[in-house]
């Protein structure tokens, strides 16, 4: 929706969207923006690096693996909607200092001092992340005081300022989608949540046994940390595994094992280096080396920090790893996790859908299963229009703040009119009955749907994204968002 008058995008400013052009606000061009974005993000990285210089290394390091494990377990005993972007400095903090060679080792580190540079660094990661979104166009840049592009230095930081345009209210959709929202609505979700549950989640607890029961009865969770952890490439950076990794651990095992360390209000619980390997020999067996190589983050092991070793000591994080366990489902069980999500947007945009047909005087047949067959999501019938529906649900979706690729959008919906599946897990693609097939079949079957002889029928695919091709095969492609907005 650009602007009425002079078909400029519009941006948001507060949360009211405003035509740049028409209220005479300067935006940064494109280029300038990211050219400005980089320099905003070098002078806070000089900052940070005058913060912490003088510290020592160790005492750093362990005061911000202890600061992220009290911050976790705040969500575990009161239920507070976690704040993902401090966990994302945090993680990029352990991750990042840990190669840092130049610390002066002269400045205790107290825990003021943390709250102070992890503040910082919540700031500087806030810089990095508006780069993303800037590249991908989903937010503009706005000039605020003049500065010169080509001196820089000597611009000030209030020159200019980022905000969402419209381009972004597709990700703000897709993140409402997956239970990221505003923190008013998560804490009402949290606190029903928090009656379902009667007790608080502790780690390591037995509630579930299998990962579907576990993807199951924590889905809300598991999909919201999941897309959360996983929104750009920073966050990748900060909760990522190594792009080609290998694991066969259990994410249930995980929880138990970190479950039996006892937890203390009054700091970090740790093991000597070589008890700490002994006890994941005995529990894990050969496995043992993946555990390491994986999740034990140390000078020489890049991993993902969900223990942290300095010199003998390996310091434990309960809460997080409790944390990471659920999204290592999704990592691990990538297909169980898909197929969840699935039924319960199939479920929930069918809804959308019916309500939609109904409310304009349609008759809507909804899952008409055809045994052995074939399974319809949906009939839609008037006097002069039948359409087969076919409701996609969608997938959990990595890097959702980036670009995504126009030719993977146009795969997947050919894909869903051919009724083609790909299995995650084993890279395979299933083939199940076409939308054309459908249509087909309700054409031969007029008379069981009281379809008179000379009514049209087609197929729709309902999918989750703005179409980028709008019929394909003979079929025609909706976004679901259409049916909510009344906008057809
Ligand atoms: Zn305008």
């Amino acid at each position: 929706m650009p602007c009425k008058v002079c078909k400029n995008t519009l941006i948001f400013l507060d949360k009211d969207p405003s035509c740049p052009k028409c209220e005479k606000l300067s935006v940064v061009p494109y280029e300038d923006s990211l050219k400005i974005s980089d320099y905003l993000i070098s002078v806070f990285q000089k900052k940070f690096l005058n913060l912490v210089k003088n510290a020592k290394k160790r005492q750093l390091l362990a005061n911000v693996f202890w600061y992220r494990e009290r911050h976790v377990r705040r969500i575990y005993t009161s239920y507070t909607h976690i704040d993902v972007t401090q966990l994302l400095a945090c993680n990029l903090l352990l991750r990042r200092l840990i190669q840092m060679d130049d610390f002066l080792e002269k400045e205790e580190i107290n825990e003021e001092k943390i709250v102070d540079i992890i503040k910082l660094y919540t700031d500087l990661t806030q810089f990095e992340e508006d780069r993303v979104r800037l590249e991908a166009g989903n937010w503009s840049m706005l000039k605020l005081k003049k500065y010169n592009i080509d001196n820089l230095e000597k611009m000030t930081l209030d020159a200019v300022a980022v905000c969402p345009n419209e381009k972004y209210d597709r990700v703000m959709k897709a993140f409402a989608k997956h239970n990221i929202m505003p923190q008013k609505k998560a804490e009402l979700i949290m606190k029903e949540w928090a009656k379902q549950l009667q007790e608080p989640i502790v780690p390591g607890s037995k509630r579930s046994k299998t990962a579907k029961e576990t993807i199951s009865l924590f889905y809300e969770l598991i999909s919201e940390f999941y897309t959360a952890f996983f929104r750009s490439r920073i966050y990748t950076e900060a909760f990522g595994l190594p792009s080609d990794y290998k694991i066969s651990i259990d994410p249930i095992e995980l929880q138990r094992f970190v479950g039996g360390y006892p937890m203390m209000d009054s700091g970090l619980s740790y093991r000597e280096f070589v008890d700490f390997r002994a006890e994941l020999i005995s529990k894990f067996g050969g496995k043992y080396k993946q555990f390491l190589n994986y999740f034990v983050i140390s000078q020489e092991n890049p991993a993902t920090p969900l223990f942290l070793r300095l010199d003998d000591n390996v310091l434990i994080s309960q809460a997080f790893t409790e944390l990471f366990s659920y999204v290592l489902h999704v990592i691990i069980n990538r297909d169980l996790f898909d197929a969840e999500t699935e039924k319960r947007s199939k479920k929930f945009e069918s809804q959308i859908v019916k309500s939609h047909f109904e409310n304009i005087g349609y008759k809507y047949i909804p899952n008409h299963i055809v045994k052995n067959k074939m399974e319809i999501d949906g009939i839609a019938i008037s006097k002069s229009n039948v359409f087969v529906i076919e409701v996609k649900g969608w997938k959990s979706r990595k890097l959702i703040e980036e670009k995504t690729s126009k030719d993977i959008l146009v795969r997947e919906i050919k894909h869903a009119i051919e009724g083609l599946h790909l299995d995650y897990m084993s890279g395979k693609i299933k083939t199940k009955v076409s939308l054309p097939k459908k249509v087909k079949w309700v054409n031969e079957n007029r008379k069981k749907f009281r379809i008179s002889d000379s009514v049209e029928i087609k197929g729709m695919l309902v999918i989750n994204d703005e179409p980028i091709i709008s019929e394909y095969n003979g079929c025609i492609v909706r976004f679901v968002n259409d049916f909510e907005n009344n906008s057809l």
